[in-house]
């Protein structure tokens, strides 16, 4: 097993890692790449969160929530600050027309960036009372927002500010076309990463629990209306070891989640079809590059990423 060490900079430290599959399932033999590697292309973080690609900018957008600041990867150039302070963001994505909105911590809201780099806040409290800590976001093709809302964010200092929670951990809906805010699933103990089906029919929720660990943690699924309208809820998957802070979707709606020993790939009848060992605790996914075939992953102190035979269905 070789490896490569180059370094260009201050965050910018590229290894080479040799791919190491787990196959479940023979289909997964076809998603993964037997010469493709997996490549730590930045480091010396300390929780890595958010990740999200802008390939009209060639670049991926990611989280260091505890320091405070969003930080930028070019393919070939050094990783660079994005945003510092940025009130300890989490989760982002990326609307109908490609700006970026972001769950923040600090600011106890979720954001959008304009065009002109001015900020608009797109929710920030529900019937008078303040969020927790907005902690990932998706965006449905009707422009609404949806995002989930648990107080990890507030339960210490590390991630964001200690504060008293004031509403319960749900699943909010928003609406920039008319400037409502809608609470769309409020049975969840912890709600973390989130995303729709290809379809949009499908919606899926992590629940991670009150304190990570102390409830059963899974993925469950929730039938979409048309409408918006959400029913269901059942178990999709319990992910082990470890929980899914956060997902993506391929374009046949095979789940990418995160867990404690890698990325695990869930497919669309909620089996385990395999996993992609990593080296740190994942935390959160995102398809990106030329032909949304790469595979990036944020986790602990370091970003990875590696190429899949697989495309994701972000936008843009
Ligand atoms: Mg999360």
């Amino acid at each position: 097993m070789g490896t490569v060490v180059t370094s260009r900079g201050a965050f910018r430290e590229e290894r080479e890692i040799m791919s190491f599959f787990e196959a479940f399932d023979p289909i997964f033999r076809t998603y993964v790449l037997g010469n493709a590697p997996l490549k730590q292309i930045a480091t010396r973080f300390d929780w890595t969160e958010g990740p999200v690609w802008f390939g009209d900018a060639g670049c991926l957008l990611f989280s260091d929530i505890p320091n405070n600041r969003i930080m930028r990867w070019t393919p070939g150039a050094d990783v660079s600050v994005y945003r510092e302070p940025s009130n300890y963001a989490n989760g982002h994505t990326r609307d109908r027309e490609g700006r970026l909105v972001s769950c923040e911590h600090g600011g106890r809201r979720v954001t959008r960036t304009e065009h002109d780099g001015s900020i608009t806040v797109v929710a920030e409290s529900y019937r008078g009372k303040r969020l927790n800590s907005p902690n990932d976001v998706v965006v449905k093709s009707d422009g609404t927002i949806w995002f989930t809302d648990p107080h990890y964010g507030i339960r210490t200092n590390y991630e964001g500010f200690k504060s008293d929670q004031e509403l319960p951990c749900n699943v909010y809906r928003a609406d920039p076309a008319t400037g409502s805010l809608d609470s769309v699933i409020t049975d969840c103990n912890g709600p973390n990463g989130l995303a729709f089906s290809p379809d949009e029919r499908r919606l899926y929720v992590a629940d991670t629990g009150r304190m990570f660990g102390d409830d059963p943690t899974h993925i469950r699924v929730f039938d979409v209306k048309g409408n918006g309208e959400v029913s269901g809820g059942d178990v999709f998957h319990a992910v082990y070891p470890g929980a899914a802070d956060g997902f993506r979707p391929d374009r046949d709606g095979n789940l990418w989640t995160s867990a404690a020993d890698g990325v695990h790939c869930i497919g669309p009848d909620g089996d385990l079809l395999g996993k992609i060992f990593v080296p740190e605790l994942v935390s959160n996914v995102c398809f990106g590059g030329r032909a949304k075939h790469r595979l990036f992953i944020t986790a602990s102190t370091s970003v990875y990423c590696i190429a899949l035979n697989r495309e994701g269905v972000q936008r843009p």
